[in-house]
């Protein structure tokens, strides 16, 4: 650019300078004419290269672009590296795109990329058989017109795309598909689908199996218990010596019991995921009945408080719900040694509902809360099962919580307490109408 200036201020100053001399030799007038004449050339030769600038911008082809004189060989040239580097990383861009679509295209997974309007850019083949797409038509449509899909439908509504979510195939039933939505660039979304039928039929075995096996351990172990205590009740069957090994009998089959009973409610909790209806719950009523059941287990051991915002209500499985805040407060009750307080509240957090239980227990180190809501996890099993604990209330604690698309959160202390608090999504509130006058 510099040079250009450069050139073009010579240009004039010659012809000024050529002018002047033209003056000191003849006259004002035929320096004037010449001055003039220089001019009107230098004009005509810009109109000339421009006009030729705008005819090849009009088809932009390499090859054609003009050679120019003087100033206009150098913006030529200034535009042709300009012109042939951009082809080149063009060239480049489509030659990464085209690998990136072979890939994709090798994936045994369906690949969809959407725009901001929801709207379908491009699918790899598999996205043909498991999604149903149409190359010929489908690219421009939108997503929702074509997957006909309620929780799809959701899901691609919904702003939260941090988990996957599984759907029986709407064009067959046999397959199971678990399909991620992940934004990208200026609000465009790429979609993964998986068929993951084959998982899903191991994890439905292993779910059955669990649930045969609690389920044919929980009679006999009845029995056994049944007579045990029977046996222990009759005055003179069992001998003083012998007594407290039938005691020790008794607790380990009570412990078994509850073990198998809680991995029946776990079974039953992962099966029924979706068919459990949600109903308004009255949780001023409901959060009563925890407290005292929480009452009955404390013994007058603790103070348990309760603050509840009697205007809010919640929308969701009424059994479950209770069965997952008593586990909550049970737990506080027993993790709080004696004369310790427990305190029960339900209310708006930062927009959203949220039940939480802070007990003045003995609290949790750090480096276990990512893992209590792991099967059997405990931080100390002596103490668990002292407590009449199966390690496995805060898994059925989560299992519910998901169903609900509520999230546990655990803050803790050693020797100070802990706070477990449930945090619901906005979509669950209800509001109820508290009459102000009686
Ligand atoms: P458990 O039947 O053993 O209580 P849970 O799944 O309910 O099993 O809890 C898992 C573990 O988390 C417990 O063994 C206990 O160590 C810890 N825990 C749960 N709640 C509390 C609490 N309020 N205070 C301290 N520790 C707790």
């Amino acid at each position: 650019m510099q040079d250009i200036r450069w050139k073009a201020f010579w240009l004039l100053l010659s012809l000024t300078a050529f002018c002047l001399l033209i003056w000191l030799v003849y006259d004002t007038e035929t320096a004037l004419a010449f001055f003039g004449l220089g001019t009107l050339i230098y004009l005509i030769g810009h109109i000339y290269w421009l006009h030729k600038l705008y005819k090849w911008l009009q088809k932009p082809i390499l090859n054609h672009i003009p050679n120019g004189t003087g100033i206009w060989e150098d913006v030529f040239a200034m535009l042709y590296q300009e012109h042939r580097k951009h082809s080149r990383s063009q060239s480049q861009l489509s030659t990464a795109l085209e690998r990136f679509r072979h890939a994709t295209s090798a994936l045994p997974d369906a690949v969809v990329v959407l725009n901001t309007q929801n709207e379908i850019e491009w699918f790899n083949d598999p996205a043909e058989k498991q999604l149903g797409l149409n190359k010929q038509h489908d690219e421009s449509q939108p997503i929702n017109y074509l997957v006909r899909n309620g929780d799809f439908l959701s899901y691609l509504q919904s702003d939260d795309y941090s988990s996957p979510i599984k759907l029986k195939s709407w064009r067959n039933p046999d397959v199971t598909l678990e399909i991620q939505l992940i934004p990208f660039g200026t609000k465009q979304k790429l979609l993964i689908c998986r068929d993951v039928s084959a998982l899903e039929k191991t994890e439905v075995m292993r779910r059955d199996f669990i649930a045969n096996v609690s389920h044919e351990l929980r009679t006999p172990l009845t029995v056994i218990g049944g007579f045990l205590e029977t046996l222990s009740d009759m005055a003179g069957e069992v001998s003083e010596t012998a007594k407290p090994y039938f005691n020790m009998m008794q607790e380990q089959t009570g412990r078994m019991r509850r073990i198998i009973e809680d991995l029946l409610t776990l079974s039953q909790i992962e099966s029924n995921s979706k068919n459990t209806e949600d109903v308004e719950i009255d949780m001023t009523n409901m959060l009563k009945l925890v407290q005292n059941d929480a009452k009955g287990l404390s013994q007058g051991q603790h103070k348990i408080h309760l603050e509840a915002d009697p205007t809010l209500n919640l929308n969701g499985a009424q059994n479950e719900l209770q069965s997952a805040f008593s586990n909550l407060v049970s737990n506080a009750i027993r993790y709080t040694p004696k004369g310790g307080e427990i305190f029960i509240t339900w209310g708006m957090q930062d927009g959203h509902p949220v039940f939480s239980v802070r007990d003045t227990g003995i609290g949790i180190e750090q480096h276990h809360i990512d893992r209590l809501t792991e099967r059997f996890y405990r931080v100390d099993s002596s103490r668990s099962r002292e407590t009449g604990g199966t390690g496995l209330g805060l898994s059925i604690v989560k299992h519910i919580l998901n169903r609900h698309q509520a999230n546990l959160h655990i803050q803790s202390e050693v020797s100070v307490g802990s706070t477990f608090s449930i945090v619901f999504p906005k979509s669950r509130i209800l509001h109820k109408q508290v009459a102000l006058f009686a």
